[in-house]
C-alpha cells in the first residue's frame, strides 16, 4: 500500500477553505488554542493509495506559524511533506490579485544578526535564503499550470516561481517596499510565515514547498484589498489545494 503524509499549514482559515470537508475520518488534537486535524483525502489520487493530511491554521506571524509546523511535526504520522498556502502582498509590480508565486527560495526581510552575520542570514543555518523542495516546487508548478490552462482553476490569474521574503509585519507602506527591493532585487512577494515554517523544516529535514497567492500590492490599499480578497479566497483555497494533490508524486529515490 502506497501512502503519503502530507502537513498543510496555513495562516487563517480562509486560506485552508473548504480542505477539512475533503477528508475521511478525522480526528481533532488540540494544543491550547491550536487545533491540529488529521484525516484521509476523500478523493482517489494517481500515484498513492492513501493520502493522509495533518493539518492546521496558526494565525499570523512567524511564531505562531513556526510552533504549528513543529506540533505537526510532533504527531503521530511522519510527515513527508509540508506546504504552507496561503495569501501575500505583491512586490513585484507585474503581479496581480490571484496570481500564483511559488517559492523557490524564501528569506525572513526581518532577521539581522549583525555584525556577528551578514544581513538576514539565520544563525542556526548561516544561510539567509531556503531553497524549497525542487522535485515537488516543479511538480507543484506544473500541476497548478495546468490546472489554470484547463480552466479548473479558473479564479487564478498567473503562476510564477520567484523569492518570497517572510517577516512580523503587514507591508502596506510604499518606502518599504522600496527598502526591501533594494535589498532583494528578485524579491516577488512578502508575507509573514513562510520563512519560519521553512526553517523549521529545514532543520527538521522534511522537504517544504510554499505557495502563496496574491492578495494585495502591498501599499496604501493592501488592507482593503486584503480583506475583500479574503472573502473571495476561501471559497477557491480548496481548488488550488485540491489541483496540488490529486496527482502528488511519488518521491523518486536518491
Ligand atoms: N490587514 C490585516 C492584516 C493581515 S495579516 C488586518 O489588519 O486585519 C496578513 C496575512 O496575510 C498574514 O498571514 C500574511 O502572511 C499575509 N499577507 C497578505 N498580504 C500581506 C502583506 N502585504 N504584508 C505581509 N503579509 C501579508
Amino acid at each position: 500500500m502506497k501512502t503519503i503524509n502530507i502537513g498543510i499549514l496555513s495562516a487563517m482559515p480562509e486560506e485552508i477553505g473548504s480542505t477539512l470537508d475533503n477528508l475521511e475520518n478525522v480526528t481533532l488534537t488540540e494544543y491550547g488554542d491550536l487545533k491540529i486535524y488529521n484525516g484521509k483525502l476523500k478523493i482517489k489520487v494517481l500515484n498513492y493509495d492513501y493520502v493522509y493530511i495533518t493539518m492546521a491554521w496558526s494565525g499570523w506571524g512567524k511564531v505562531s506559524a513556526a510552533r504549528a509546523i513543529t506540533r505537526i511535526l510532533a504527531g503521530i504520522n511522519k510527515i513527508d511533506l509540508i506546504i504552507f498556502t496561503g495569501v501575500a502582498g505583491a512586490i513585484n509590480k507585474s503581479l496581480n490579485q490571484w496570481d500564483i508565486v511559488i517559492a523557490n527560495e524564501i528569506i525572513q526581510h526581518d532577521m539581522d544578526a549583525r555584525p556577528i552575520f551578514e544581513k538576514f542570514v539565520l544563525p542556526p543555518l548561516k544561510k539567509a535564503k531556503l531553497e524549497s523542495n525542487i522535485f515537488f516546487r516543479n511538480w507543484i508548478f506544473s500541476a497548478l499550470s495546468e490546472g489554470i490552462k484547463n480552466g479548473n482553476l479558473s479564479r487564478f490569474g498567473r503562476i510564477k516561481k520567484g523569492l518570497i521574503a517572510t517577516g512580523d509585519s503587514f507591508i502596506s507602506d510604499a518606502s518599504v517596499i522600496k527598502r526591501l527591493t533594494n535589498e532583494l532585487p528578485n524579491l516577488e512577494a512578502v508575507e509573514m510565515e513562510g520563512g519560519a515554517v521553512a526553517q523549521v523544516a529545514e532543520q527538521e529535514g522534511i522537504p517544504w514547498v510554499i505557495v502563496r497567492v496574491i492578495s494585495d500590492g502591498a501599499d496604501s490599499n493592501s488592507e482593503i484589498d486584503f480583506d475583500q480578497f479574503l472573502k473571495n479566497y476561501v471559497l477557491s483555497s480548496w481548488n488550488l489545494l485540491e489541483c496540488i494533490l490529486k496527482d502528488i508524486p511519488v518521491l523518486p529515490i536518491n
